[in-house]
Parts: C-alpha cells; sequence; structure tokens
C-alpha cells in the first residue's frame, strides 16, 4: 500500500537557519549575554541534587509558572508551560481552530503562525498592513468580522518589522473583534507596552510569552501562553503531559528569580540595538543604498536596502550572519565589537554595490 502525502504539507520544508560559522551572528533575534558562570554553578547544583532523570518531569511546571507569574505580577493560574513558544503557537492553532474555521495572519509577520496552522488544515487568511508596516486597527477589527474569522494571531512588537502596537490599540483590537487573539509578546520585555496585566478582563485574549529573547535561554526552550482561566484550562487538557523537560524547568524558574538581573539585560540589550539603529541610520546618510531603517521597538533592527541580497551576500563572505527576508534584512543588536565589526563589513557592501 502506498502511502499519500496530503496536499496541506507536501510542498513544506524544513525550517533552514543560517549554518555554517560565522564571526558575528546577528540573524536569529537571540541574546548575545549568555548566563554567567555564577548562574551557571546555581543551576549546576540543583541538577545535581534535585534531580531524578528516571522520572517525568512536573506536567504542569508549577514552580516554573510561579516564577513567571512572580516576575510579570501575574496569577500563576493563567499560565501554561511549554516546549518554547513555538510549541504552545502549534498547539493553540492545531486544537482551538478546526479546519472550518479561519484565522487572520497579517502579511509581515512571524512566517511559523501560517505554517503550523496549515499543517493542521486550519485555513488562514492573510491581512494588509500599512504601506509604512503599522497596523491600522480599525480597518483589521472590520476585516476579521467580514470575514468572519475565528482567530487573529500577531506578534507585538513585531518580528520582523520591529515595530510595537500601542496597548490602547491592541486592547480596542481584543474588543472589536469576534475572534480569539492571539498575541505573541515575545519581545514585549523591550518595550513597554504590554496587556499581560488585562488578560483575565477578556474572553477572547490569549497572550505567548518566551524565554528565548530576552531572557536569553534560547537553547533551553521555554514559552508561556497566558489566558483567562477558561482557555488556561483547555490548553492544560490538550497539551502533552510532560512537553517541559525537568532540566528546562529548574534553568527557567532560576533565571525568573533573578528580576534586577534580567531587567538590567534588557535594558542593556534595548541600550545596544539603539546604538545599532543609530549606527545604521548614520551610514544610511552616508550610503543612501542602506534604504529606509525602521525603528526599533526590541532587539533588532529592521531595513529596507536597495538590494538586499547583494548587501547580505556580501555580509555572509565576510562572516557576518544577518536575516534575509526578500526585499528586507533584518539585523539583530549584538555585543559593541560585533556591531564594529558589522559596520567596516557593511561599508564594504555598500561601497562595492
Ligand atoms: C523568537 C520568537 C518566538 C519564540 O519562539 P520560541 O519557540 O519560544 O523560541 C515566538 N514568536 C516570535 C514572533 C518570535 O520572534
Amino acid at each position: 500500500m502506498e502511502y499519500q502525502i496530503p496536499e496541506k504539507i507536501r510542498d513544506l520544508v524544513p525550517y533552514d537557519p543560517i549554518s555554517g560559522s560565522y564571526r558575528v551572528r546577528l540573524d536569529a533575534n537571540e541574546s548575545y549575554l549568555n548566563l554567567s558562570q555564577a548562574q551557571q554553578k546555581a543551576i549546576f547544583h540543583r541538577l545535581e541534587t534535585e534531580v531524578s532523570y528516571n522520572r517525568y518531569p512536573d506536567p504542569m511546571a508549577a514552580k516554573l509558572c510561579a516564577a513567571f507569574g512572580d516576575y510579570y505580577g501575574i496569577s500563576p493560574d493563567l499560565v501554561t508551560a511549554g516546549n518554547g513558544s513555538d510549541e504552545l503557537i502549534t498547539l493553540i492553532l492545531g486544537t482551538m481552530f478546526d479546519p472550518s474555521m479561519k484565522v487572520g495572519t497579517f502579511a509581515q509577520d512571524f512566517s511559523m503562525y501560517r505554517v503550523y496552522a496549515q499543517c493542521y488544515g486550519v485555513p488562514t487568511v492573510t491581512l494588509q498592513k500599512n504601506e509604512d508596516l503599522t497596523i491600522d486597527v480599525d480597518r483589521t477589527i472590520a476585516e476579521v468580522n467580514r470575514l468572519g474569522l475565528s482567530g487573529l494571531v500577531f506578534s507585538n512588537p513585531c518580528n520582523p518589522t520591529s515595530l510595537g502596537l500601542r496597548r490602547e490599540e491592541v486592547l480596542r483590537l481584543v474588543q472589536g473583534v469576534k475572534a480569539l487573539v492571539i498575541l505573541d509578546e515575545a519581545y514585549m520585555d523591550f518595550w513597554d507596552q504590554s496587556v499581560l496585566d488585562q488578560v483575565d478582563q477578556y474572553d477572547n485574549l490569549l497572550i505567548l510569552k518566551t524565554c528565548s529573547k530576552a531572557i536569553g535561554l534560547a537553547g533551553i526552550r521555554i514559552g508561556f501562553a497566558v489566558t483567562n482561566p477558561r482557555l488556561s484550562k483547555l490548553l492544560k487538557a490538550v497539551k502533552s503531559p510532560y512537553n517541559v523537560n525537568t532540566v528546562s524547568q529548574i534553568y527557567g524558574e532560576e533565571l525568573l528569580k533573578e528580576k534586577d538581573y534580567l531587567r538590567q539585560a534588557a535594558r542593556s540589550i534595548r541600550c545596544q540595538t539603539e546604538k545599532l539603529e543609530t549606527m545604521l541610520r548614520g551610514l544610511a546618510a552616508q550610503y543612501p543604498a542602506l534604504g529606509q531603517i525602521y525603528p526599533s521597538a526590541t532587539n533588532f533592527v529592521y531595513l529596507k536596502p536597495k538590494d538586499s541580497k547583494a548587501i547580505y551576500q556580501s555580509l555572509q563572505q565576510q562572516g557576518i550572519a544577518v536575516r534575509l527576508m526578500g526585499d528586507y534584512l533584518r539585523i539583530c543588536a549584538g555585543t559593541e565589537e560585533e556591531h564594529q565589526l558589522l559596520q567596516q563589513a557593511l561599508i564594504i557592501a555598500l561601497s562595492s554595490l
């Protein structure tokens, strides 16, 4: 008997981030701050003394969710932990919708939303942003309701545009649509317009957070879904029981307890992002081919050069990885030294255009 691959996944290809060795990696929006030796030692001690590797993890990751709730000032009852927020996005799109429902995504947003929905046979509708890549809330509300969408998923601040929608506008959107709003606040630690404190006020708001960006634990894979008790209960029921491993739970717990360290880390990453943006604007004044630079509310800068591919390739040849996204480039903030190397490489790239 022959297995027929279903149409919905036939043309999918594996996610292929840049591989190979680069002097400078500014392509994946990670934090440039690794855990300190002291932080690692404290965690290793817990691993040595507490972990029974032969036992399953805590299925509800209770201590991890408590540490998350404590850091962000919300009730842990509203929190579900996941193996990265990617797992939660998959789970939410796959279980809270079915093929008779439609979910809205924006053109120029996190590309995985559409991929995951497609894997579950949930149809997506692409909504347009304004010419300047901002979101028109009134038009979006009207479209979501006119098209009868059951869900709307978007990132705020947005990856890749790095633009943010203000809190009042987000809440107006949530109030205006007859749909579940899945609001991905992966980068909100770098901005101050979170609606996390309002999540319990709505029956149609689900917020995603991650430890992969400002918290600096991309390698450990922890994400969170925060929503009202009714939807939280549902999420906990549909997730696989042991989705966050014991070791990751301990890493997350320990780091989320370090509130001062985390706030300081987010501030210094923001400071580097501002420096990166300033540097790029300076270069653009000298080399107009660097094109338009979007104001950043995140830990990366989005730009639209004259020839994105040529610049990308030149940087690549010089050992510097950034993200090419069609006509745009996305460059993540790095250390002072990495910015210097980037600047030198960009000058070489731009001089030869
Ligand atoms: C990086 C990122 C995530 C995080 O994914 P994890 O699986 O938690 O690492 C989620 N959403 C957006 C928009 C991102 O850019």
